[in-house]
């Protein structure tokens, strides 16, 4: 049976056909379940909606926006919001796919989903992204829910989009659904932990990798690329454990500094217009130079797509922690694995966001919320299970950490699926 769509047509690199492809390494690995392999192979539901907004000159401007629920045999759907110049539906479900395994693998009760807005945020002021973030919200509100699909922030979103997307439905349905969305402000039924959630999950299952190398995290050069929530919070976690971060690069350019960047000087750079290259402290470099950098751990943290085949041969790294959402295209996962670099992958790697965005609803359901070391507790506690699993299934079969996550996720998902039976 042929999983090609209609509606999307995926090339080898592209994030669509990049999921397909790993999912298709899979399937050896799954006996009598491959069976049912073709349903993670199309989403079970795509919404492309209109987001018309008055702009604060007075002309009317639309943008595309998608939510698309991959897949939802173990629970409801769970992923975040997107707003980027370059969303596409493709890259929406295949970000949706990749929840999917990402909340089996951890085995949180979810399936996978993702949104996204095709605009550039930075061109907006407040007010228009106040209007595109609720315009948007209110059209994808029939298919989301508490007990449906629960969005989340993703890259170019944070805490007050997803208040006003918790005010919008909750005003459209009448009361105040605090679960609809999760990554919210504190006193908004977010939980404590959240926005650190992600860095902290790749600085988990990093600092694990790294023992298992032999690799001693004191005097370790890093190179983390992209340094917004995900990248410069796993930045510092290392850095804090003796770590060098001898390179970062973020959409203003790459800054390089052998003897280690200051964090407490480039943290706050990075957060103003000038981004990480207005810090004094390091060389600026071309981009490209970002990829042959003297280190011994690489950490891709921004978009899909950035570790290519002629990347993945010149990296000097030994470890790469996927912080971003597919960073690797497939045949740089190969020439890393024949390499000798080992890749801590997305779906495992920065699973701490969806991990605590859970205990985050699991709080708001119950009302009852958590002081930050119980969350800290037990993330860890979940990051360091999941990926000890994972790595046991990869020794037995001989297999990639990515292969064998999928292999343990896809497992959870299929049985599920098998159980439930088909409908009707
Ligand atoms: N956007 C994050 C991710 O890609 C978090 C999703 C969530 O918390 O639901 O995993």
């Amino acid at each position: 049976m042929s999983s090609e769509l209609s509606y999307v047509q995926p090339t080898a690199n592209s994030p669509w056909g990049t999921y397909l492809s790993q999912v298709d390494r899979v399937v050896p690995y799954l006996g009598g379940l491959a069976r049912w392999v073709e349903t993670l192979k199309r989403p079970k539901r795509a919404l492309i909606v209109d987001v018309p907004i008055e702009m604060d000159d007075g002309s009317i401007a639309h943008f595309e926006g998608y939510r698309v629920q991959h897949n939802m045999s173990r629970g409801p759907g769970k992923g975040g919001v997107r707003f980027h110049p370059d969303v596409t539906l493709e890259e929406v479900m295949a970000l949706s796919a990749w929840m999917t395994v990402k909340t089996a693998a951890v085995n949180l009760p979810y399936g996978g989903a993702k949104g996204g807005i095709r605009v550039d945020p930075k061109k907006l002021s407040h007010k228009e992204l106040e209007k595109v973030t609720r315009r948007y919200t209110s059209e994808i509100g029939i298919i989301i829910g508490p007990h449906t699909d629960i969005p989340a922030p993703d890259v170019n979103t944070n805490a007050q989009i997803m208040a006003w997307m918790m005010d919008t439905y909750s005003m459209n349905v009448g009361g105040t659904a605090t679960g609809v969305v999760t990554g919210k402000p504190l006193h908004l039924g977010g939980s404590l932990g959240r926005v650190k959630a992600t860095g902290r999950g790749v600085f988990v299952t990093g600092r694990e990798a790294a023992r298992r190398l032999g690799l001693d995290l004191r005097g370790a050069r890093i190179a983390v690329q992209g340094f917004g929530n995900v990248g410069s919070v796993a930045a510092e976690l290392f850095a804090e454990a003796g770590a060098k971060i001898v390179a970062v690069q973020d959409h203003t350019g790459t800054i390089l500094n052998q003897n280690g960047l200051d964090l407490a000087g480039l943290v706050p750079a990075s957060r103003t217009a000038g981004g990480a290259v207005s810090f004094k402290g390091g060389d600026v470099v071309p981009n490209e130079q970002f990829w042959d950098v003297d280190c011994d751990i690489l950490i891709p943290a921004a978009l899909e797509g950035q570790i290519t085949a002629e990347r993945a041969q010149k990296t000097k790294a030994r470890l790469v922690l996927e912080g971003a959402n597919g960073p690797t295209v497939p045949t740089a996962d190969d020439i890393l694995a024949e390499r000798g670099v080992l890749v801590v992958p997305d779906v495992i790697c920065n699973a701490g966001g969806v991990t605590v965005s859970y205990f985050e609803w699991v709080q708001d359901f119950s009302s009852f919320f958590w002081d930050e070391d119980e969350i800290n507790v037990r993330l860890d506690r979940i990051m360091m299970n999941a990926l000890n699993n994972i790595w046991d299934t990869a020794d037995k079969h001989k297999i990639t950490l990515r292969t064998a996550t999928f292999a343990v996720a896809c497992e959870r998902i299929l049985m599920a699926r098998q159980e439930r039976g088909l409908y009707p």
